[in-house]
């Protein structure tokens, strides 16, 4: 199967273009829900190396980062029962469902405890959830299956890898967290010698 890397180029050019129209992160997130949720309902555009679970941990593949770092664009895949830790964003982001499921529980902040905010939801193939300072920003997100491969692709409002923010033991307690990304190399979006 051919990997029909012009679907995210036009994903990254129509999130550029969104930015250009609006800083309001409400519109942001309400028009960026509706392009995410059309990436992911094609299943035909991820290349495989950016599609590998690694035994040890979740993966986390820069798939685009934008030259004035205003949004990144990441793949994450978890291996078999494979979660994150507990943690937050600090910028709007948008997770969208690709291969599997996922679940979600949110959490927030009471006092100086943190609690579950509602029931854990599981995510499935083509839904899109939104996180932020404002609408709520800590979750812990797990692969919903303990057999197999889950993937979803996240957009953030900022190069996600390289924002200062935290993760959140048992008790509550914010532990400074960069997270970084998994990949050295990005997939070559712009090569459209064969897809004019
Ligand atoms: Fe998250």
């Amino acid at each position: 199967m051919t990997t029909n890397l012009p679907r995210l180029r036009a994903f990254v050019s129509d999130i550029a273009t969104l930015l250009d129209a609006t800083a309001e992160e409400a519109s942001i997130l309400e028009a960026g829900k509706t392009l995410l949720a059309d990436l992911v309902a094609h299943d035909d555009w991820l290349p495989d190396a950016f599609a590998q679970p690694n035994p040890e941990r979740y993966s986390q593949h820069l798939l685009h980062c934008d030259s004035r770092q205003r949004f990144s664009i990441v793949s994450f895949v978890w291996g078999p029962g494979q979660s994150t830790p507990v943690h937050d964003h600090t910028v709007w982001g948008l997770v969208g469902v690709l291969r599997g499921a996922e679940i979600s529980q949110a959490f927030q902040q009471d006092g100086e405890r943190l609690e579950p905010h509602g029931p854990p939801h599981r995510l499935e193939p083509g839904q899109v959830e939104a996180v932020s300072p404002t609408i709520g920003d800590i979750h812990q997100v797990s692969n919903a299956f303990d057999d197999r491969v889950s993937i979803s692709i996240h957009v953030y409002g900022a190069n996600i890898g390289a924002v200062r923010r935290a993760t959140y033991d048992a008790a509550g307690r914010p532990k400074p967290f960069i997270s970084g990304y998994s990949n050295t190399v990005l997939p070559n979006l712009w090569d459209a010698s064969k897809s004019l």
